[in-house]
């Protein structure tokens, strides 16, 4: 049967995410005083995310992206993750902040933290903007945390799904119903 797509509810509003999203590169503006961030973004979840955070970042910084998937579903993760785009930069003696959009299982980041450290950063951080605790398998690190969430599938401020929904300015719990 057909499945239809509905908003259910607004999880997090505008102004909350940029009010959160201000205080994060606050953090970030604090912990770096004097030095140079490398802001790694994982595409395409963190792109929003990561405009508005490197914006209130008032160090000098640089950006560069990776794209890594995991195989499975549009809904569930199998775990696996799978390496589509690397970094244009070398990392050796940065600091380095890896941006992610969630952090569900953990296994994503879990892989992309052993790819990285490989490359001998002067520092690795992980700056997530949600975190969905509930749902952790494997243990990872955060050291900038948006928001914990309940575990439901969001949408929105750069999470997709099927694509679609990265626009929307808001964070919003995702339903799909028979139709
Ligand atoms: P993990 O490896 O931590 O299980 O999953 C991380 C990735 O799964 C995220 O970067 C994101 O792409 C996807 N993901 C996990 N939960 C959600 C969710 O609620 N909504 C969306 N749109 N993606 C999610």
């Amino acid at each position: 049967m057909a499945k239809k797509e509905i908003i259910e509810s607004i999880l997090i509003p505008e102004d909350k995410l940029l009010k959160r999203v201000a205080e994060l590169g606050e953090e970030i503006n604090r912990d770096f005083e004097g030095e140079e961030v490398l802001l790694v973004g994982l595409l395409k979840g963190s792109v929003i995310f990561l405009s508005d955070l490197a914006r209130k970042i008032k160090l000098p910084c640089m950006l560069d992206f990776m794209s890594v998937t995991s195989y499975g579903n549009d809904i569930e993760s199998s775990g696996e993750v799978r390496f589509l785009k690397d970094l244009d930069s070398d990392i050796n003696g940065k600091n380095v902040i890896i941006v992610e959009d969630i952090i569900d299982t953990g296994l994503t980041l879990r892989e992309v933290i052993k790819v990285l450290k490989a490359r001998n950063p002067k520092t690795l951080k992980v700056c997530t903007l949600l975190n969905k605790v509930s749902r952790r398998l494997v243990d990872v690190e955060v050291d900038y945390n948006g928001f914990d969430i309940p575990d439901a599938f969001v949408v929105g401020y750069g999470l997709d799904y099927a694509q679609k929904y990265r626009n929307l300015n808001y964070i919003g719990i995702l339903k799909l119903i028979d139709e």
